[in-house]
């Protein structure tokens, strides 16, 4: 077997991590007109606003931006985050960019953490929100069309346009014309968009004067120096405008850093509070300042070194330092859950948000203590770093039979059924992936809102991860077995592995039946890999020809116990005993089955040949390799002497065996 097969096999199967990344969503109605009626003449939900004129993303393609209509005396203004870029390998979209590029067409924002507007417990429930989106590379500072030499003679330049300061005045001006009065501001931001949150935070306190106003950075606290090759002078023109504004005056591009925004600002405006949120092991923050060349980033370090320069400058800023490697919390679910030394996130930026100074918190046990569960042990870490990577994991969305695609990614599979009658996904994946596999989808001209059902074949995070997102935007029905909803809710193993907690809607139960136009699955319990696996039998079509399709619910062995084997084990006896209907295998990892090296076969495939995944030797010969490797694993369990699912996986990765 080789190694790849072995790691799939391994998989430890857990739950990851949003990273920042915004995921597709339902188009907000476009609104170009409302100037003259105010945001509270909107209706409710998210209006998409188009303000033209000097706005543009980095690539030219049009800005815009969504408003939400509340109580016309509290605003919230937030600025979107979506990493930076400042050379050509960075900014190049054709590349690796570091950057959010543009505005997804029908993205509008995710309706967690504080934008989760139906929580009672979120204390911005009632606000007006105005949300910047950010697609400029600039942390919403540049002013610059940039052109970046060709890396190699003969290439092209690229134009980079670093118009983040046009795009948020333009944001700014809206606000001003539509919210006109209001009494308490909060101005906020995730990430990139964290950064000049305090510098737009004395803008809109200046165009209020009558407001008070709190303002948050979410998760960009550690960027201690500037990079050598990152000015912000340079790249995005922002001394063109920054030492023009009021309080801004005296800083100067040389020796220019973040922490001289919150200085200046907090200098300038005595009256407003504010704060800044940073988790201590910050994966993303680490990424950035290593990508501008740090070497041995100690993030903790520079968070309590900034923070310290700032507060020994003004008085009006507060600090929140939690533990963990997540990245940003504002618009996370764990909003509401996660914390540090027994101080609740939400309700700390309740306080703050309330104008009443909350207490510097530090967290304690800063590299153990997390987002939910302990920190990665480093084999899984390097396995988690291959998840990550697009050049491992893309995989180009295809079409294996008539009503059925493939739409996942190179570790995790995920398909989808046409019935002719809406969509029925296998499978949901996670993180930043979700985006990717709703991506995939409407290359191949399929609409995620047609998504009628998510099956998940159970619920570790890389199969269940994007079922909320398909719940809330999509308004598609879930499937699980009672014992995966179960688990699909528990806390995950490491941070990285978080998901959206899906809720929990339609519990199958063996030999249950999801029915969708012309199809039928069938879902069958097989427990093992977990409690609740279920596998799934539907029909397959190809030309005038049908064939029994399955979909194996939990191949892996990453599990421990006499018993839980031989769950497997019985779980695969009833599998055999079934085999002789099925003809094709579509497991829910790929490698476990050869879904690529098929696809490269059905690409070729002439007139009149068979379908390359119509295989019902190869499917016996799976389950008997399956059922062969849990024996082993039964007679190491009864003997004690079974790795944990993490040790064998750090053997694997270190070539022990
Ligand atoms: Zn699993």
């Amino acid at each position: 077997m080789s190694l790849m097969k072995k790691l799939v096999i391994l998989v430890i199967a857990v739950s990851v991590w949003g990273c920042g990344q915004d995921q597709a969503s339902e188009p907000a109605a476009p609104l170009d007109t409302v100037a003259e009626a105010g945001i509270n003449m909107l209706p409710a939900g998210w209006t998409e606003i188009a303000p033209g004129g000097e706005t543009t993303c980095s690539d030219g393609t049009p800005y815009r931006f969504f408003v939400r209509p509340g109580e016309a005396d509290k605003l919230m203004v937030f600025f979107q985050g979506g990493g930076a870029c400042w050379t050509r390998q960075t900014c190049d979209p054709a590349g690796q960019p570091t950057y959010t590029v543009n505005i997804a067409e029908g993205w509008s924002p995710e309706p967690f953490g504080a934008f989760n507007f139906e929580n009672a417990d979120n204390p911005f429930k009632d606000y007006s929100v105005v949300m910047a989106p950010y697609c400029t590379g600039d942390v919403h500072i540049g002013a610059s069309d940039t052109v970046y030499p060709p890396l190699e003679e003969g290439g092209e330049p690229l134009t980079v346009h670093h118009q983040g300061r046009a795009n948020a005045q333009a944001v700014l001006d809206w606000t001003y014309s539509n919210v006109p009065d209001p009494e308490q501001v909060f101005v906020t931001g995730s990430s990139a968009g964290a950064i000049p949150s305090p510098f737009y935070a004395a803008l809109i306190a200046a165009h209020y004067s009558e407001a008070s106003v709190a303002q948050l950075g979410d998760g960009a606290g550690g960027y201690r120096r500037m990079n050598a090759d990152a000015r912000p002078d340079e790249q995005w023109g922002t001394f063109d405008f920054l030492n023009k504004e009021a309080g801004f005056e005296t800083l100067v591009p040389e020796g220019f850093n973040y922490e001289q925004l919150y200085i200046a600002a907090a200098k300038a405006n005595p009256d407003i509070l504010f704060a800044r949120y940073d988790a201590a092991e910050d994966a993303v923050q680490k990424r950035f300042l290593a990508l501008g060349g740090a070497t041995d980033v100690q993030l903790m370090e520079a968070l309590l070194a900034n923070h310290a320069d700032i507060a020994a400058e003004v008085s009006n800023i507060r600090s929140f330092v939690a533990g963990g490697e997540s990245h940003t919390i504002l618009r996370r679910p764990e909003f509401y859950s996660y914390g540090a030394q027994g101080v609740g996130i939400r309700d700390w930026v309740a306080q703050l948000a309330n104008f009443a100074a909350p207490d510097d918190v530090t967290c304690d046990a800063c590299v153990d203590d997390t987002f939910a569960g302990p920190a990665m042990p480093p084999a899984m870490a390097q396995l988690w770093r291959s998840w990550e990577d697009p050049k491992q994991q893309y995989v180009k969305p295809f079409k294996i039979f008539d009503n059925l695609y493939y739409v996942g990614i190179d570790w995790v599979a995920a398909y989808v059924i046409d019935t002719g009658d809406g969509l029925i996904l296998i499978d949901s994946l996670y993180g930043k992936w979700v985006r990717q596999l709703v991506n995939n989808m409407r290359q191949l001209g399929l609409d995620p809102a047609d998504v009628k059902y998510v099956i998940n074949t159970h619920g570790h995070f890389d199969h269940a991860g994007g079922t909320r997102l398909f719940q809330e935007v999509y308004g598609a029905r879930a499937v699980m077995s009672a014992e995966d909803w179960a688990l699909a809710a528990e806390a995950p193993t490491a941070p990285a592995f978080y998901m959206p907690v899906p809720e929990q809607d339609i519990v199958a139960k063996d030999g249950d039946v999801i029915e969708l136009g012309d199809t039928r699955v069938q879902m069958f319990k097989t427990p093992g890999h977990t409690t609740g696996v279920l596998s799934l039998v539907y029909d397959v079509h190809d030309g005038d020809n049908t064939y029994k399709a399955i979909t194996l619910g939990g191949v892996g062995l990453n599990f421990s116990g006499v018993e839980r084997t031989r769950m497997y084990l019985d779980s695969y006896a009833r599998l055999m005993s079934m085999a002789d209907d099925i003809s094709v295998s579509l497991p829910n990892h790929a490698a476990m089955g050869g879904v690529f090296e098929r696809a490269a076969l059905l690409e070729q495939r002439q007139a009149g040949q068979p379908h390359p995944f119509v295989d019902p030797a190869g499917y016996q010969a799976a389950l008997a390799t399956f059922v062969a490797n849990a024996e082993a694993k039964l007679v190491a369990e009864q003997a004690g002497t079974a790795r944990d699912p993490l040790e064998e996986l750090t053997a694997v990765l270190e070539g022990d065996e």
